[in-house]
């Protein structure tokens, strides 16, 4: 089973995947983490996704389809195989577009798309108090969901830090783009009947129930 998670920065679409993969198996694909390491190890991909990464605007399609195209190909080889959860791709009609016709043509298909809807002002909160874990990405919120020790990650002891994107600037950078342009995914699989909108303000238990309950209708 493949499904997408759609949502702004800050939405919680990272903390669903990993749900889902928790679970029900599904391997999470995070293009943005994905592009990050490409630029921690200097790959060739990672050079020329730099740049866009540190402005915070969209990396070009030809280099992020070929990285997610790649991943689901290396998952479908593994022998305990389940699905993956698309965590921030695709972000344009584009890219949705692209992702429908090489999966139909290797045989797959995207089977739940879920979208995690969060007003911007409090994405805008969520955002500027987030700490992510180093070893594992694992997210906190100083305000809203703190760790027990400040700076360091709850469930493996490694160090928090806040990405170099989520100053303010770049927030609101990335935030329009996800409002301008990513949003209009929502009319494209709501036209294919594969659309659940989840209220995602509310607490992770409540938004992590619906997400697995949206998943599971359409295994
Ligand atoms: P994220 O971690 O999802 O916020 O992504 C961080 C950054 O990676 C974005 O601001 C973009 O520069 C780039 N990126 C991630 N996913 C995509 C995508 N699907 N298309 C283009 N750029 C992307």
């Amino acid at each position: 089973m493949n499904i997408i998670m759609i949502g702004a920065q800050g939405s919680g679409k990272g903390t669903q995947a990993e749900a889902l993969q928790r679970e029900l198996g599904l391997r999470p694909c995070a293009s943005g983490d994905l592009l990050r390491e490409h630029i921690a190890k200097g790959t060739p991909l990672g050079q020329q996704a730099k740049p866009y990464v540190e402005r915070g605007d969209l990396v070009p399609d030809e280099l992020v389809i070929g990285m997610i195209l790649d991943f689901l190909r290396a998952t479908r080889s593994q022998p305990d195989a389940r699905g993956v959860t698309l965590d921030g791709f695709p972000r344009t009609i584009p890219q949705a577009e692209k992702l429908d016709a090489e999966m139909a043509a290797e045989g797959q298909r995207i089977n739940a798309v879920i979208a995690l809807e969060v007003p911007r002002a409090l994405l805008l909160d969520r955002l500027s108090d987030r700490w992510i874990c180093r070893a594992h990405g694992h997210v906190w919120n100083t305000k809203t969901h703190p760790p027990r020790v400040a700076g360091i990650c709850d469930l493996d002891g490694s160090a928090l830090y806040q990405r170099s994107d989520d100053t303010p600037e770049k927030i609101e950078r990335r935030l329009d783009i996800y409002f301008n342009e990513t949003v209009h995914l929502l009319d494209y699989y709501q036209r294919q009947g594969k659309l659940t909108r989840i209220d995602g303000a509310r607490s992770i238990d409540d938004v992590t129930r619906d997400t697995l309950a949206a998943a599971r209708r359409a295994s």
